[in-house]
């Protein structure tokens, strides 16, 4: 954990529930808080858009942070079923995600997009949590670290400021699967973005580097753990509120 750097642990609800799941999830969660306190993270549920107004209202006053999932990269126009990062700032948003591995397979979302999309959401004062990660076949083919540099290269805005930027790194073969890289193969990624970002990022030293990928329960505390890892993007285990408490408590 990089010194003096509060962490971070966020859920990516993805694609999933109805607006009565995610009351459920959210209320759950708050309830936590409000009784056992806060974790030594800050904790941020992203919901999809259209659960966001619920599950904001569910969140209230709890500590707990409201995130999205995607933004576009223009403020407004003639963009049919995309949302603004000022809609989401609206919306009560702190944080959106963007250049999921989702996003960027199944909308052929490029570097280019996304660093637009993180200048479009840090310009409304939302932190942009920007997502990198290889395939297995880059990681096999021992291009894991040149492939996170080059989409850190392309994907952060040049106005990326501690105070505007976190990033996730989530190797796409770890997503959904249940398989996580070794902790030292985690290590070296981590500190590969933490130089990269020296720099290019004012107050780099300090921005939160998440780890991303089957990030359960039962593995949290041992990531966690892990030098330059700053926190935790959570995907299915951010489903089940007892599992996500679980996570947020384990940061170290
Ligand atoms: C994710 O998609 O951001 C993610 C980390 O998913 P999971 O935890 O399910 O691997």
């Amino acid at each position: 954990m990089a010194a003096a750097v509060k962490p971070l642990v966020a859920g990516n609800w993805k694609m999933n529930g109805l607006r009565r799941d995610a009351v459920a999830l959210a209320g759950a969660l708050a309830e936590r808080m409000r009784r056992e306190g806060p974790p030594r993270c800050a904790v941020v549920v992203c919901p999809p858009a259209v659960m966001l107004q619920t599950v904001g209202e569910a969140i209230a006053g709890s500590g707990i942070g409201l995130g999205a999932q995607d933004c576009h990269a223009r403020p407004s126009g003639a963009h049919t079923g995309d949302i603004s990062a000022p809609m989401l700032a609206d919306a009560g948003c702190s944080h959106v995600i963007v250049g999921h591995s989702e996003r960027r397979a199944d909308h052929d979302e490029t570097d280019a997009m996304v660093r637009a999309k993180a200048a479009a959401a840090q310009g409304c004062g939302l932190m942009a949590i920007i997502c990198v990660g290889e395939t297995l076949a880059e990681r096999d083919a021992g291009q894991a670290l040149a492939v996170v540099r080059r989409q850190l290269d392309g994907s952060l805005p040049p106005g990326a400021t501690a105070a505007n930027t976190v990033i996730a790194y989530e190797p796409v073969w770890a997503i959904g699967t249940g398989r996580t890289p070794k902790s030292p193969e985690i290590a070296e990624v981590h500190a590969a973005i933490r130089a990269a970002i020296a720099g290019r990022v004012a107050g780099a030293a300090t921005v939160p580097i998440l780890y991303g990928g089957s990030v359960k329960a039962e593995n949290a505390a041992e990531i966690l753990a892990i030098a330059e890892v700053g926190g935790a993007l959570v995907g299915g285990a951010s489903l089940n509120a007892a599992d996500f408490w679980t996570i947020c408590r384990s940061c170290p």
